[in-house]
């Protein structure tokens, strides 16, 4: 299935709905049945029939197809949030008493789940440096049931060899140890990393950063096999209820038809702003999985198909106050979190320090980096834009 038909034919029944372009939202909560046979029929089916929206709506049944195919999945569920997306996984996943060996620094609340939640259940987690596959290996225990990825990992991108360490997890099942491996590839999408073809059993999104696209919704994806999808569904996604709007389905529907022009415009002028910023005096380091001073270059260029726009720099300077004024300097790049949007963004590492307190025993190398995400905007008007700041530090 080539990847036009996906993101512009699959899964519209157009003939369904007067043959409208663009699909409905089918704004309902319930649906209803001409007989009680056929409700009676239905409702073990919930999962590929319409019921109730917190099982399957028409609109999201639309995202879920073109999200399978696009991650070359047999199916995928769309939930709230990519915090829900990896939380789902990840407890549809573990019994008490078990154990998950993660990547180090993985997002944020995915952390906090692994560190202070799953703990409360008898979970534990070791946290190993992903860039050798040997150390998932050397942590697993005879309880370990997850092998959790982000790859790339930010703020600095390290990767991990995806199909090693599937080969890992594989010899373990083979050996009578069922371990899942999952990776929660946002940063790359579906079009720029494909772990399930690498052998990974689930593959989750952040949809809320490139999928979605245009900074207005917040959702997740998790995509793996129709065994997987069905287990999820029945348990932690009907239980805990974390689905998607239909409006939310639409306009992430809308999003995917110019996903890949996005990609492609981010990426190349990703790769602009890259060249300006290796060379510059100001510039200490450039953390880029595509950059060829990126350690796992060799990597990256076998397992990604390109990057996306994010990029990470360290600026050369010992003082916090200089971080901020490069920052605050930027005009065109607007300062938050986030990513995958139209508008470029600026995310500076000297946010969690205090200027006051921390600086004068600090290393610089804890407060000296400031993540960039590369939008839509004119590649020459944002080099501009960081050749003037520059001159802040
Ligand atoms: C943003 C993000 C998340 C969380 O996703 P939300 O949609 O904000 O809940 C998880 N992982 C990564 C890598 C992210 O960038």
């Amino acid at each position: 299935m080539d990847l036009s038909y996906i993101l512009n034919e699959l899964g519209e029944e157009r003939g369904n709905y007067f043959n409208a372009i663009a699909p409905p939202i089918i704004q309902s909560s319930n649906f209803t049945f001409p007989s009680v046979d056929a409700m009676r029929n239905d409702m073990h089916y919930e999962y590929e029939k319409h019921f109730y929206t917190r099982g399957n709506n028409p609109t999201v049944e639309i995202l879920r197809k073109k999200l399978a195919a696009l991650e070359g999945a047999e199916d995928a569920l769309v939930v709230s949030s990519g915090s829900t997306a990896m939380s789902t996984a990840i407890l549809a996943n573990v019994q008490q008493g078990d154990h998950i060996v993660s990547v180090s620094k993985p997002y944020s609340w995915t952390y906090r789940l692994m560190t202070d939640w799953l703990p409360r259940f008898g979970v534990t987690t070791t946290f190993v440096d992903g860039t050798d596959p040997a150390n998932f290996e050397n942590a697993i225990q005879p309880n370990t049931r997850i092998i959790y990825l982000e790859s790339p990992n930010s703020f600095t991108f390290e990767l991990q060899d995806l199909a090693a360490v599937a080969a890992i997890a594989k010899a373990r099942k083979e050996a009578g140890q069922e371990i899942v491996t999952m990776i929660d590839n946002s940063y790359s999408t579906p079009l720029y990393q494909q772990p399930i073809a690498l052998g990974i059993d689930l593959s989750l999104h952040s949809a809320s950063k490139y999928i979605g696209g245009h900074s207005d919704l917040i959702a997740g994806v998790i995509c793996g096999t129709n065994a997987m999808m069905k287990k999820i569904f029945h348990a932690e996604y009907m239980t805990f209820g974390g689905i998607i709007s239909p409006q939310n389905a639409w306009l992430m529907i809308r999003g995917l038809r110019t996903l890949e022009l996005r990609l492609e415009r981010s990426s190349q002028s990703a790769l602009q702003v890259l060249a300006f910023l290796e060379n510059h005096p100001k510039v200490k380091h450039v953390y880029f999985p595509f950059s060829k001073l990126h350690p796992q270059y060799e990597l990256a260029k076998r397992q990604m198909k390109a990057c996306g726009g994010l990029l990470t720099i360290a600026l050369n300077t010992g003082q916090i106050d200089r971080v901020d004024a490069f920052a605050d300097a930027l005009q065109r790049f607007l300062l938050g979190v986030s990513w995958g949007g139209h508008e470029s963004l600026v995310f500076p590492a000297s946010v969690s320090f205090s200027r006051t307190t921390d600086t004068p025993n600090a290393n610089p190398d804890n407060f000296n980096k400031v993540r960039l995400y590369i939008g839509l905007e004119d590649p020459a008007v944002l080099i501009a834009d960081l050749a003037q700041a520059l001159e802040m530090v």
